[in-house]
């Protein structure tokens, strides 16, 4: 991705307290009086004072960056402090979105900051984003992602994500006038319980100043028209290993929302886009879940199993995984079709992206079909990993 034009223009002056505090800025030449002047007239809102919130915050604030919002409603818990290093041990208990407001304003009181203590939703999310010109994402949970990312294209707003997880983060800039959005790298949500959260899986506390570090560089990389962002890229770190390396995004032409002929043009409810999936298929899936390469091999090593499509008859005819017998879940999950499986060899479920599969593969383990497992992602999986010339849904 070539360099783009810059987010913001530049503010018509800078006070003689601005030179003193920003002169390491002033002094590099590709950044100079003129990269301070759009930050100083930026706005830029991040979601979330968390984890990658804080690093974020912190270096914006620091930066110069005019506005800063803060959409976050939580309150700080002493677990938090582990890896939310703009709270202190003082204040657990208060708002987290005060507290980061008193951080940032006394790492640089000449910016303003404003905070949105509300949980973002479908009724309020193109309001709270419409003022900003830019929008930093550090949410750890998917309704909120899939929600941002479509208040986002709907504003045709840039918005800078980042995701961490144990000793892996993530992170790209998505703005869809300029490359992929959210949905094109990630159509579909993963099934709830399958990629468990930093609360569930644990997080390497420092990993966040890593993703939020690359957030931040891309926020002002964005405002000031420097460099190459990462639209379109995908930068991956494991901090294990210690590397980086970068991912290429396409922009997906048949993505639902910035695609040629979007289905999304408004917000929609993200709750239930996300899906619900029961304690007992999240149990179930634990040992007993295939990837569709795991499942391609079985099949090219000429492995003996019963390969089940748990869909109804209609997504079946749309698109199937060959050699599959084809069992709508109800009929499993209500007992109809237990009679019929095999009981003398491995029975192997999947759907269009893993959810009712999981929810099947439960029914099927308390029948006594201990070795049932099922395929991560379903039918979408296979299509992009193994045969990505049959059609997705
Ligand atoms: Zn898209």
């Amino acid at each position: 991705m070539p360099s783009l034009p810059p987010l913001v223009e530049p503010a018509d002056e800078i006070t003689v307290a601005e030179v003193r505090r920003y002169s390491r800025h002033l002094i590099i030449p590709d950044f100079a009086m003129n990269g301070q002047k759009r930050l100083k007239n930026a706005k830029v809102l991040a979601i979330g004072a968390g984890g990658l919130g804080s690093p974020v915050l912190m270096y914006l604030a620091a930066a110069g960056v005019g506005t800063i919002g803060i959409v976050e409603f939580d309150t700080v818990d002493e677990s938090n402090l582990q890896r939310q290093i703009i709270h202190g041990a003082s204040d657990v208990g208060r708002p987290k979105a005060e507290s980061a407001r008193e951080k940032i304003q006394e790492i640089n009181p000449l910016i303003n900051v404003v905070i949105h203590e509300v949980r973002l939703d479908s009724s309020n999310a193109l309001d709270v984003l419409a003022p900003y010109d830019l929008i930093v994402d550090g949410t750890d949970n998917f309704p909120t992602r899939y929600l941002v990312n479509d208040a986002c294209v709907l504003l045709n707003k840039p918005y800078v994500w980042g995701s961490i997880f144990r000793f892996e983060g993530q992170a790209s800039v998505f703005w869809s006038e300029h490359g992929p959005c959210y949905r094109c790298l990630y159509p579909e949500p993963p099934p709830p319980g399958m990629v468990p959260s930093c609360a569930e899986g644990g997080v390497l506390g420092v990993l966040c100043a890593s993703i939020g570090s690359i957030q931040a560089t891309e926020a002002i990389k964005v405002l000031t028209g420097i460099g190459d962002p990462l639209v379109g890229r995908l930068m991956v770190y494991d901090a294990l290993d210690m590397t980086y390396r970068t991912v290429r995004v396409q922009k997906d032409p048949e993505c639902p929302i910035c695609g040629k002929n979007p289905t999304v043009t408004e917000l929609i409810d993200y709750e239930a886009f996300c899906g619900e999936v029961s304690d007992e298929a999240l149990e179930a899936v634990i040992g007993h879940t295939l990837t569709a390469r795991e499942l391609k091999d079985m099949k090219d090593n000429g492995e003996d199993f019963y390969l089940v499509d748990v869909r109804e008859p209609a997504e079946n005819e749309i698109v199937k995984i060959p050699d599959s017998v084809l069992i709508p879940k109800d009929e499993i999950l209500f007992g109809r079709a237990l009679a019929d499986l095999p009981q003398d060899k491995p029975i192997v479920l999947y759907c269009k992206s893993g959810i009712r599969s999981a929810e099947a593969l439960a029914s099927l383990h308390a029948a006594g079909f201990g070795n049932a497992k099922h395929v991560q992602g379903g039918v979408l999986a296979w299509i992009n990993q193994i045969d990505p010339e049959l059609p997705a849904y």
